[in-house]
């Protein structure tokens, strides 16, 4: 571990003791912010602004595209950084930061293409036109889960559009967010003339971190964690009329018809549900089995389930790593007793490796057969649960399916064309992702990312996603002799 910082010429020093969750070991101490730090970084921001704001957006564009070169020539250690740190196995530690790499490529091209409209004007000799400036300093916040991926879709967006970047990463995965910056630094330096303190890093607890919501001075805050965190911080930024793109809680669902290709539906199931050891804000967590097919699809699934590997995610074989903590073990355990007591059937379920590790939380993924769909299921239990259930109509299992708080990610396996089109229509799936013959996580950089109801409402990634980071100007030139009123209003002495 100690190569593994230095390499990014870190050095372990501070208060805050980082651990492992493979094995509860440390494996680094950090420094917190406190509020006078905060202040002075938003200040910092605000100046960073001024001077970026004036900079070319293709020019901006180039600091990313060589933001994205660290990327590449550091994927292996900074992939690895995310591993020992969170816990995911490495391949999905690599994978995270492919998809910073992406969205780099993305934001490059995007540099280019920050596109105005020119609209028609109903008043002769005049033109209107729509021009997209940069909004301020943007707050990113994000989760233990996806320690670094996050942050880039929103700070490769912002920094193309023009903004500059706070970053404040959860607690619990503070090092690769300091890796990031290292490398986010290295770019800097080769760009050359970028302003100081245009991407920042403050780590920080929570109450202070909640300066960065209040604070007039940052006109948008992404923010991504739990539903929970959502309803605190949505209503402070809206009270003060910023802007919040708010990534929350998923309660993400498959539904299986009886045409389905029943191969890659459990190769999709496996890799949602037990992925990422369910901790991910898409993992599958609701799975709707028609009955023609329920019970093969189920019995299927328990073998694979029975021959999953778990164990150090930096091992190659490994599927499931580590939960982040006890208290994401003990909220798995809890919600697995809630659904027995609904009258679910649990498979699986409880803590393997504690004997290797004590200080580490590994638990073996649960199926729980349901007969419906109770309290417990409606809720995002952040764990390999996977809450099954049997259905015989459409209609009903469409409305079964949107009967849940969250609204982020959904899919359905058919070749049925009229199921799949009714799914995708405006009567089918309510979440802001919907996919047909695809799992509901791992979605591509390209396409608008997030979900309604409680998931928040917002949007980070490719698509037009850019345009929350600017502010819109309508502007109107009258190149005329005359001074002709909108709507033919005739106003004069
Ligand atoms: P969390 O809500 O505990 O914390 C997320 C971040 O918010 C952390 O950095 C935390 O310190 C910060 N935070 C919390 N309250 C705050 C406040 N009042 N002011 C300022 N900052 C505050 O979430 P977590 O446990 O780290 O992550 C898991 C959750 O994140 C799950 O619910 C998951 O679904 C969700 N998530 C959603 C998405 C998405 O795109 N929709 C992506 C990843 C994770």
């Amino acid at each position: 571990m100690h190569d593994l910082l230095s390499s990014f010429g870190l050095s372990s020093s501070g208060d805050h003791l980082v651990r492992s969750p493979i094995d509860g070991s440390e494996i680094g101490r950090v420094r917190f912010d406190g509020p006078a730090e905060i202040e002075r970084k938003i200040a910092a921001s605000a100046e960073a602004f001024k001077a970026w704001r004036d900079v070319p957006a293709p020019k901006r564009g180039e600091l990313v595209r060589l933001f994205g070169e660290e990327l590449r020539a550091n994927k292996d250690a900074l992939g690895r950084l995310v591993t020992v740190e969170n816990g995911k196995i490495l391949q999905e530690g690599l994978g995270e930061v492919q998809e910073m790499i992406d969205i780099c490529d993305f934001a490059v091209g995007l540099s280019r293409q920050l596109y105005g409209l020119t609209i028609a004007s109903e008043r002769p000799g005049h033109r209107m036109m729509e021009t997209w400036h940069p909004a301020g300093p943007v707050a990113v916040i994000s989760a233990f889960n996806f320690p670094v991926a996050v942050w880039s879709w929103n700070a490769a967006l912002a920094l193309v559009c023009g903004d500059s970047v706070i970053w404040k990463p959860s607690k619990k995965v503070p090092l690769a967010a300091l890796a990031t910056q290292v490398l986010f630094e290295r770019a800097a330096a080769r760009f050359g003339g970028a302003p100081a303190a245009l991407s920042q890093v403050a780590l920080c607890t929570r109450a202070a971190g909640e300066l960065l919501t209040r604070d007039g001075r940052i006109p948008v805050v992404s923010a991504t964690g739990s539903t929970a965190m959502g309803k605190q911080i949505g209503p402070i930024v809206a009270a003060r009329f910023g802007r919040s793109i708010l990534e929350l809680g998923g309660n993400n669902a498959m539904i299986v018809c009886p045409s389905a290709k029943l191969e890659l539906a459990e190769r999709a199931i496996l890799f949602a549900a037990v992925g990422t050891a369910g901790q991910r804000c898409t993992s599958l967590r609701r799975l709707f089995v028609h009955d023609a097919v329920h019970d093969e699809l189920l019995t299927r699934l328990k073998a694979l389930y029975s021959k999953l590997v778990i164990g150090d995610p930096l091992t190659k074989g490994t599927l499931v790593g580590p939960l982040i903590d006890r208290a994401a073990f003990e909220t798995m355990e809890r919600a697995l007793a809630e659904a027995r007591k609904d009258g679910g059937m649990v498979s699986g379920g409880g803590r393997v490796l504690e004997k290797v590790h004590p200080e580490a939380w590994y638990a073996r993924p649960a199926i729980v057969e349901m007969t419906k769909q109770t309290a417990i299921v409606r809720e995002e239990t952040f764990a390999p649960i996977l809450y099954v259930m049997r259905w015989r109509d459409f209609d009903a299992v469409l409305a079964e399916h949107n009967a849940v708080p969250q609204g982020l990610s959904s899919c359905i396996f058919t070749r049925d064309l009229q199921e799949a089109e009714k799914f995708l229509a405006v009567s089918g799936s309510d979440c802001g992702i919907a996919n047909v013959n695809i799992g509901p996580s791992g979605a591509e950089i390209g396409g608008a990312f997030g979900g309604e109801k409680e998931t928040g409402g917002g949007r980070e990634s490719g698509s037009d996603c850019w345009k929350a980071y600017m502010r819109r100007q309508t502007a109107t030139v009258n190149f005329s002799d005359a001074l002709p009123l909108a709507q033919g209003i005739e106003f004069g002495v």
